[in-house]
């Protein structure tokens, strides 16, 4: 396979690094550094002002504060203006926060890159089919087509434009690498049986692409099948808010069969038409960043991972830090085992030279220096355990609902046992809404509850919710020991009820004042060492033993407090109905007359 290296063109080292210089923060001539929470003082050194002016404009405003109050950014970006000051965001400088950088190329820099192109849709409608279709009848050119392997991603050419194709399947990986942070698709092909039409997968789909902002082209498959109807799949596509562009839309509908592979040379020119309306870019001069795909431990190779270079170039001997590890690159081959010395932007290469095995999801950075590399992954590594250890408090329902000063979220993770279960109660649990409470679905997806289900939990403060699925009994020992809840369930409702119970608990209680009765003293007992007793008529309700009461004397409340003892006869009772006598007593007040009213009330929780 040597012979099949790409060289580099042995240029020296042009690429810049990622890290941002240490003065990326300081401020010029009018232009004002914003940080989250600042404070009064700190946005009056800012802007160069005295404090006091500072304070007065802010009143100006309509905002009191003073120098050590924070104050939110649209106030900021008035004050900024008053001062005739430009805001501008706080550059994450700090090498361990890496995968926040936010990397800015000069425009001159920039070259096109290829789409990075995910396909979704419902099980059995052919993404499979598509995706072989494609790396199979086309090769990059100048390549010969050896035996693939699985890495998670492949490049093909069409028309002299390439396109990298994620071949990870399952919308669950999808959304998983999206919600660490990894944003690697840049347009979702949504492939819809044409014989079978939306379903539920396909909706989806529709709402991953949608949340990752992506744009969509359809792939209306199965052309071929006599029962196939692209009409119905319109209509039905229409009722999701994916109106075709024949309609009057904004949406590409391409038919296809990736069976018979009609259609899809169309697919992929409307793939390059989509790519070149939104102009993607990037700077191959730099050190590269990107995404990890996939990742294993090999036998032979020891931690490999497929990286999708997303900006800058990756070369062999490049040091790399990657999620809370780092590495030195080995070697670099794509899906059909070709080795490269240089991935481009937009490339997708398996990696090898890493310590230890990453997340896919993570993102990684290129540096010049192995130091660097290391000391970043190590202060990473510290950080992370650190979260996890203080994550590990155990969480239950009822904690949720003793800890009224928890922080007013409740993280779940769902696992079921079919897709339209999953679904049917993410959007009910959706719909629960109880005022102040934040409900996150953390995860939510068919399959087991496994152990990283419970690490995720644990890192996250979550409850484990199975639907229709057990846990095994390693997994449920492992979340004892990191003190996870995970709840099981059958019925959706009883689920729904528990989840909102667990709402209501965690909002701090209302209670309001329910006057329960009333009576009257007939006659008024003094009894040396305990006090007054009130022999009583109850004229109307019920009398309580746990009441709070108030004493009325010809219409005024001489007293409030709370009763004390309730008596029928000799007996401690609980209650005491209209139309009957007790007596009682009252906390701390012995100063009753006959004729006084006693007006009695529980303070009852509201329900939200
Ligand atoms: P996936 O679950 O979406 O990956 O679907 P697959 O690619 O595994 O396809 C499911 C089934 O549909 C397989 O039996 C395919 O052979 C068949 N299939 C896929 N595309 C087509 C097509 O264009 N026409 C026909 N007739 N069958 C297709």
């Amino acid at each position: 396979m040597a012979k099949n290296i790409k060289k580099s063109k042995g240029k020296k080292e042009e690429r810049v690094s990622n890290i941002p210089a240490s003065n990326a923060n300081k401020a010029g001539d009018g232009v004002l550094i914003y940080k989250e929470g600042m404070t009064v003082g700190e946005v009056a050194t800012g802007l160069n002002a005295p404090v006091a002016k500072v304070v007065m404009k802010l009143m100006g405003l309509g905002v009191m504060a003073n120098q050590n109050q924070t104050v939110d950014r649209e106030t900021i970006e008035l004050l900024a203006m008053e001062f005739g000051y430009e805001i501008k965001d706080e550059v994450v400088t700090d090498a361990t926060r890496f995968d926040e950088f936010k990397i800015e190329d000069d425009e001159k820099d920039l070259i096109s890159r290829p789409a990075v192109v995910t396909i979704m849709g419902h099980v059995d409608h052919g993404k499979t089919t598509l995706l072989d279709h494609i790396r199979n009848s086309r090769v990059t050119a100048g390549e010969a087509g050896g035996i693939t392997q699985h890495i998670g991603a492949y490049q093909v050419e069409e028309k002299g434009r390439k396109i990298t194709f994620i071949d990870t399947p399952g919308h669950a990986a999808f959304t998983e690498m999206r919600a660490r942070g990894a944003q690697v698709t840049d347009i979702v092909v949504l492939v819809v049986a044409a014989d079978d039409g939306v379903m539920p997968q396909t909706k989806e789909a529709i709402e991953h692409a949608r949340a990752a902002k992506c744009p969509i082209i359809v792939a209306v498959n199965k052309i071929d099948k006599p029962t196939a109807n692209k009409a119905r799949v319109m209509e039905e596509l229409t009722h999701e808010g994916i109106i075709p562009s024949e309609w009057g839309g904004d949406t590409t509908f391409v038919e296809i069969s990736a069976l018979k592979g009609l259609g899809v040379d169309n697919l992929l020119d409307m793939i390059n038409l989509q790519a070149e309306i939104m102009d993607l870019k990037a700077n191959p001069n730099r050190l590269a960043t990107g995404s990890v795909i996939e990742a294993q431990l090999d036998r032979g190779k020891g931690p490999v991972a497929t990286f999708i270079v997303q900006n800058g170039t990756l070369k062999v001997g490049d040091y790399v830090v990657v999620g809370d590890t780092y590495g030195r690159v080995r070697s670099m081959e794509d899906d059909r085992h070709v080795k490269y010395n240089d991935a481009e932007p937009s490339m997708a290469v398996q990696v090898t030279g890493l310590e230890e095995v990453p997340f896919a999801g993570d993102k990684f950075m290129a540096l010049s220096d192995e130091r660097t590399a290391r000391q970043i992954a190590d202060e990473r590594k510290t950080k992370s355990k650190d979260a996890l250890n203080s994550a590990v408090q155990a969480v239950s329902l009822e904690d949720l609902f003793a800890d009224k000063d928890s922080d007013k979220e409740l993280n779940l993770i769902v696992k079921g046992d079919v897709q339209g279960s999953v679904e049917a109660l993410r959007s009910s649990l959706e719909q629960l809404n109880v005022e102040t409470i934040k409900l996150n679905l953390i995860r939510c997806s068919v399959g087991a509850i496994t152990d990283t289900d419970v690490t995720l939990a644990a890192a996250s403060r979550a409850i484990i919710i199975g639907f229709n699925v057990r846990p095994t009994a390693q997994v449920r020992q492992s979340a004892e020991a990191q003190g996870v809840e995970i709840r099981l369930y059958n019925i959706i409702y009883k689920l729904l009820e528990d989840i909102e119970a667990a709402m209501n608990g965690l909002l701090d209680p209302e209670y309001e004042e329910v006057v329960t009765g009333q009576c009257e003293i007939r006659e008024v007992f003094k009894i040396s060492k305990v006090g007054s007793i009130a022999g009583c008529y109850v004229s109307n309700g019920v009398v309580q033993r746990e009441s709070l009461c108030r004493v009325i004397r010809d219409g005024i409340v001489v007293y409030e407090g709370k009763l004390a003892s309730l008596r029928r006869f000799k007996d401690d009772v609980k209650s005491v109905k209209e139309g009957f006598e007790c007596g009682l007593q009252i906390e701390n007040f012995n100063d009753i007359k006959e004729g006084d009213i006693i007006e009695t009330s529980i303070m009852k929780e509201i329900k939200r």
